[in-house]
């Protein structure tokens, strides 16, 4: 009796190897794609059954009802609108983490920029330049070290002033999915979330997953770099922009010393590290800070890695990651490292 269980396990075994692995097995690479933050995300893992993958698209959509500026029955647009209110579960949590890598990040990260990228116009799409007065009157409203966060998740604002957590979301999203994964056993997952990259383990032989950067100035790819439970998160001018009247370009990612976009040198700026949300907040702060400044946050931090681009058409790749990093044959950027 025990040897013929044991002949059909090993039946079993092998057909299941044969018939491509139902059900989900080591060699299955399972996935779904759906719309959320305003841009495709992909969530992708080894043995990740459907049901995960339904549950991993709802947490990113109760996530975005919670803290979308645009929805007005989040949280977040309540207490913008009322100038208090409560967070709750996923939101607090994102609020508070959010708030203290605003700290960390010297002035370049602010989650209170929003009424600045209103008044350019990147929540309407109604484009405009405003006035150096209109400027300088809203800057005094930016300023996140004045948001209130009581214990029982009570937040209380200053008088005009509005949080916006679009620069850290998509990174917490990835965070909370790598355990979402991890939690159902999963340990092989790769999750796309409109130019934040997470990754959950490596792929199953044990390879690491190869995740492309993009070319800020082209639709190809300026390298690979391949990465194991890592995150992998990118901001450039290039994904969200407009061109004013005087023909310059103006893009979505603001300076919070100025009030206007962050030209300071650079093109695009990629943070490689273990925390997706912290990855999110580095890489708008990297890119606010321009290639010297953050060069020196690197070199006084070194827990994460970087690629950033240049407007000068320089790749700079921090020393952590500079043996790994594969730039792309004949691309018009030249490659150094930060040491
Ligand atoms: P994306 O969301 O396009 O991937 P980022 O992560 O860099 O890019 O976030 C940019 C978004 O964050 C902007 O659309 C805006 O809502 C907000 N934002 C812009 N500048 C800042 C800033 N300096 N600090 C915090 N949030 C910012
Ligand atoms: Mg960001």
């Amino acid at each position: 009796m025990k040897r013929v269980f044991t002949l059909s396990l090993v039946l079993i075994l092998i057909l299941t190897l044969l018939t491509g692995c139902q059900g989900g097995s080591a060699d299955e690479l399972n996935g779904k794609e759906f719309f959320a933050m305003d841009t495709y995300m992909t969530v992708r893992g080894y043995e990740a059954d459907d049901e995960l993958l339904d549950s991993a698209a709802k947490a990113v959509t109760d996530l975005e009802k919670l803290i979308s500026t645009t929805y007005d029955a989040s949280e977040i647009a309540q207490i913008n609108e009322a100038g208090t209110g409560t967070v709750t579960g996923e939101a607090a949590e994102l609020l508070e983490e959010a708030l203290a890598l605003c700290g960390e990040m010297q002035g370049t990260l602010d989650i209170s920029i929003y009424p600045i990228v209103k008044v350019w116009g990147f929540t309407t799409k109604d484009y405009r330049i405003p006035s150096d007065e209109e400027i300088a009157s809203l800057l005094e409203k930016v300023d996140c070290s004045r948001i209130e966060v009581k214990e029982d998740g009570t937040v209380t604002l200053d008088d005009g002033m509005e949080i916006d957590l679009g620069a850290v979301a998509k990174g917490y999203a990835g965070d909370m999915l790598a355990e979402l994964f991890s939690e159902a056993g999963v340990t092989s997952a790769i999750f796309s979330l409109g130019g934040n990259i997470q990754c959950l383990g490596s792929k199953p032989d044990g390879s690491p997953w190869r995740v492309a950067i993009q070319d800020p100035e082209s639709e190809g790819v300026i390298g690979i770099l391949p990465v194991t439970n890592k995150a992998v998160v990118t901001s450039g001018g290039y994904e969200r922009y407009f061109q004013g009247e005087d023909g310059e370009i103006y893009w979505h990612i603001m300076d919070p010393a100025t009030g206007r976009p962050a030209k300071n040198g650079l093109i695009s700026a990629t943070a490689v590290g273990d925390s997706g949300i912290r990855c999110d907040a580095l890489s708008t702060a990297l890119f606010v800070m321009g290639p010297e400044k953050a060069a020196e946050f690197w070199r006084a931090h070194r827990n994460f890695e970087m690629v950033l681009v240049t407007e000068d058409h320089e790749i700079l790749v921090s020393a952590g990651i500079a043996d790994d990093f594969e730039p792309e044959n004949g691309i018009p950027y030249s490659v150094s490292v930060i040491e």
